[in-house]
């Protein structure tokens, strides 16, 4: 699926600066943070961001000169994650950088560019300053959102950003923490989100998620129509969805209580080992979900 990185959901990263500030249950474990703050020690989270080097920023353009022969193999444009190791939309980084970045992406029209935020409240105004109020068509704006609380904030913000792109935006419900009924939140989701991606945490400290709370988004998506992509489990699986190869020590298997699980069948308790990401895997009742939103516009 992707080509020069292991998410499974795009084909590049591309990151113009590097570092953050934590705002949301989501950033607990950020792994960005452990990767360059902890151990390269190339940005201070918290503080500003640091901007990359010109040979990082002139990765887009050799990607653009790749288009069309990726476009013969795949049948579709390259899709761009930008930011995997900061926020596009954060306060901290400075507009002039946005700019520039405003600047490739314009210059870059073969690209899609997904430009994934946990800061979708400042999207629309970032975005006008970026393309002076005419967002181009290869821009894709999507919203992590982890639990029900961050659903309910943030889907009118996504809905006047989908008032503002051509594509519609895209949700990363990666770490997902908790049941979430977009439903719930707002029963017009589905006219403006475009994409779900679920995923469970990996790394340190990961927290586990209940198998429920992955089913409920995919019946809500199927009933509504929209693309849904299952990325991983995660640090935990659902011991019914992996074959063990060892004996587990008790620290390394729970069981969740789902009790609060409404949605997509009676309520019940999951019993999840913890496995790592790998054997995990991103099975869900022995299927892959692929889902991936049209294609932008030739
Ligand atoms: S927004 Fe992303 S990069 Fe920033 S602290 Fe949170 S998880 Fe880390």
């Amino acid at each position: 699926m992707a080509t020069d990185t292991k998410i499974e959901w795009c084909d590049h990263t591309f990151n113009p600066w590097i570092g953050c500030t934590k705002v949301s249950p989501g950033c607990d474990h950020c792994y960005a943070q452990t990767l360059m703050e902890v151990r390269h020690k190339r940005a201070v989270w918290g503080r500003r961001p640091v901007l990359t080097a010109d040979g990082t920023w002139s990765q887009p353009r050799k990607w653009e000169r790749a288009a069309e022969t990726f476009r013969a193999k795949h049948g579709r444009h390259q899709r761009v994650f930008c930011s995997s190791l900061a926020d596009v939309f954060d306060n901290k980084a400075d507009d002039a950088w946005r700019g520039r970045l405003g600047a490739t992406i314009l210059n870059t029209p073969s690209l899609e560019w997904l430009l994934l935020t946990k800061r979708i409240g400042n999207a629309v105004d970032m975005l006008a300053n970026m393309f002076s109020y005419d967002v181009p068509a290869n821009v894709r704006a999507g919203a992590t959102i982890v639990n029900q609380e961050e659903a309910a904030r943030d889907l009118g913000k996504i809905r006047a950003v989908a008032a503002v792109t051509k594509l519609k935006p895209f949700l990363s419900m990666e770490p997902l923490l908790g049941q979430v009924s977009l439903a719930a939140a707002d029963p017009a989701w589905h006219q403006y989100v475009g994409w779900v991606i679920v995923g469970g945490e990996s790394g340190p400290g990961a927290r586990p998620m209940h198998p429920d709370w992955v089913r409920a988004l995919r019946d809500e998506c199927a009933e509504a129509g929209v693309p849904f992509l299952f990325k991983q489990w995660g640090e935990w699986a659902p011991l019914d969805h992996v074959k063990l190869s060892r004996d587990l020590t008790p620290a390394a298997s729970l069981m969740l209580d789902g009790t609060r699980v409404v949605h997509g069948g009676a309520p019940h308790i999951a019993e999840l080992v913890r496995v790592g990401k790998k054997e995990a895997g991103r099975l869900l009742d022995g299927s892959e979900h692929n889902g991936f939103p049209e294609a932008m516009v030739a």
